[in-house]
C-alpha cells in the first residue's frame, strides 16, 4: 500500500504552488525511505512549476536538491539503515546497463531513459508521474542516494543545494580541467553560479564572476572570485578580450553568446548550463572559427562524481549561501528568483509543511 505523503505544488501552469496529498511507493527491496528535511529551490523548479520547458504534466511537485533521514530500507539494501543522513540530487532511476550508466554517467544514459526526481514518468507507479522534494518524504532505488559526510551534518540546510547547483557546476569544471594557471569566467551568481565561483575559486583558478547585479559585485569577490565584471558594461567586457580559458554560463534567461565567446582565448570553451525557455540567437561563427573556439553544454553530474563533490565539500568547507524559508513562502521565492534576488539559494525548512 502507498504511503500518503503532504507536498507542494502547481496543479497548472498559471497557478501558485499550494499544498495536497501525494501517494510514495512502499519501499521494494532496493529502496531507501527519506524524510524530507531540506529541500532547495533550483529555477528548473520554476521553470518547470510553470510549465516554461516542453513536455511537463501536471500537477508538479518541483525539489530536486533534497536532504532528509532515512526511515527505513529493503531487505537488500547495504549501504544504510534507519537513522542516517541521505541526499536525492535530480535523478531517481536509470536504465543501469548500458556503458554511460556503468561509468556512473546515469545523465548521459546511452538509452536516454533517466527518471527525473520529479515529472517523469514513474517505473514503479504506472501512469503517474514522479514527484519531487516539495514534500515530507520520498522513496528512492539506493543506486540514486548518495551519503552526507559527516562534516556537513550540522549544516544540513547549506548542504542541500549541492545537490542540483554544485554538482551542476563541480562536473563542467572538472571535466575542462579547470585548475591553476587557468582563467575562468562564471557568468550570473544565483544559485548555480555562486557554487561555481566557489568551486573555481577552490580548485585555484583565477576566478572571474559576471554578473548584471551591481550590487553583488562585494559577494563575488567574499565568495572566491579574483574579479568581478559587470556584463552590461562593454568596456570592462572588452578589457577581457581573447583571455579566457573557460567560461561557465549559468544565465536562467536567453541571452547574446557573443559578447562572451569573443572573451575566450584560443581553444576556449564556453559551457551553458543555463536552460532557459526561449532559445538564444545563433552565435557568429567567426567567433569559432578564427580562434577555434567552443561552446558546449553540461547537465547535473553523474552518481558517483555527485559523492565525490559532496566529499570535497566536506573536507574544503564548501556549502552554500542559504535563505531557509517555510514551505508558505515559496510562490514568494519565486518571484525574487527570477528578480535575481536570492542570496543565493533559497532552502524550504520541510518542518514548515504539516
Ligand atoms: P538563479 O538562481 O535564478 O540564477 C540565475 C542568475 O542569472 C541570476 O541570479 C542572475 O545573476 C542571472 N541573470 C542575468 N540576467 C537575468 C535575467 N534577465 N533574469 C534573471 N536572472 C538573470 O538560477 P539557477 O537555479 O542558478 O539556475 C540557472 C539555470 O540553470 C536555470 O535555467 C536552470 O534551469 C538551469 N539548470 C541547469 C542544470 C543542468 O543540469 N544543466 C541544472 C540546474 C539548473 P546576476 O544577478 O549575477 O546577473
Ligand atoms: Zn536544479
Amino acid at each position: 500500500m502507498p504511503t500518503k505523503a503532504p507536498a507542494f505544488g502547481s496543479q497548472t501552469a498559471t497557478s501558485p504552488l499550494a499544498h495536497f496529498q501525494i501517494d510514495r511507493r512502499d519501499p521494494g527491496p532496493r529502496d531507501v525511505h527519506i524524510d524530507i528535511l531540506f529541500c532547495g529551490v533550483c529555477h528548473s523548479d520554476l521553470h518547470t512549476a510553470r510549465g516554461e520547458w516542453p513536455g511537463v504534466v501536471f500537477p508538479v511537485v518541483p525539489g530536486h536538491e533534497i536532504v532528509g533521514r532515512v526511515v527505513r530500507v529493503g531487505a537488500e539494501v547495504t549501504r544504510f539503515k534507519a537513522g542516517d543522513l541521505a541526499a536525492v540530487g535530480c535523478m531517481v532511476d536509470s536504465c543501469g546497463v548500458c556503458p554511460a550508466c556503468v561509468r556512473s554517467e546515469e545523465i548521459y544514459c546511452d538509452k536516454g531513459d533517466v527518471t527525473g526526481t520529479y515529472n517523469s514518468p514513474d517505473k514503479h507507479m504506472p501512469g503517474k508521474m514522479t514527484y519531487g522534494g516539495y514534500s515530507k518524504s520520498i522513496v528512492v532505488s539506493d543506486r540514486f542516494v548518495v551519503r552526507v559526510p559527516a562534516a556537513l551534518s550540522n549544516n544540513l540546510a547549506a548542504t542541500a543545494p549541492l545537490l542540483c547547483a554544485g554538482i551542476t557546476t563541480y562536473s563542467p569544471l572538472k571535466h575542462w580541467g579547470v585548475g591553476p594557471g587557468k582563467k575562468v569566467g562564471i557568468v550570473g551568481l544565483g544559485g548555480l553560479g555562486h557554487m561555481g565561483v566557489k568551486f573555481s575559486a577552490a580548485f585555484g583558478a583565477h576566478t572571474v564572476l559576471f554578473t548584471t547585479s551591481p550590487g553583488k559585485v562585494e559577494d563575488g569577490k567574499r565568495l572566491g572570485a579574483d574579479e568581478v565584471v559587470i556584463s552590461r558594461d562593454e568596456n570592462a567586457m572588452k578589457k577581457h578580450a581573447s583571455s579566457f580559458d573557460f567560461i561557465l554560463s549559468t544565465l536562467a534567461v536567453s541571452h547574446n553568446l557573443d559578447p562572451y565567446m569573443g572573451l575566450l582565448n584560443t581553444n576556449g570553451t564556453m559551457c551553458l548550463v543555463g536552460a532557459p525557455a526561449t532559445p538564444h540567437q545563433p552565435p557568429n561563427i567567426w567567433q569559432f572559427l578564427m580562434k577555434r573556439r567552443s561552446l558546449a553544454g553540461s547537465a547535473i553530474g553523474g552518481i558517483a562524481e555527485t559523492q565525490e563533490m559532496l566529499d570535497f565539500c566536506a573536507k574544503k568547507n564548501i556549502v552554500s549561501d542559504v535563505e531557509i524559508i517555510p514551505i508558505q513562502k515559496i510562490n514568494e521565492a519565486y518571484e525574487r528568483m527570477l528578480r535575481s534576488d536570492v542570496k543565493y539559494r533559497f532552502v524550504i525548512d520541510m518542518a514548515s509543511l504539516a
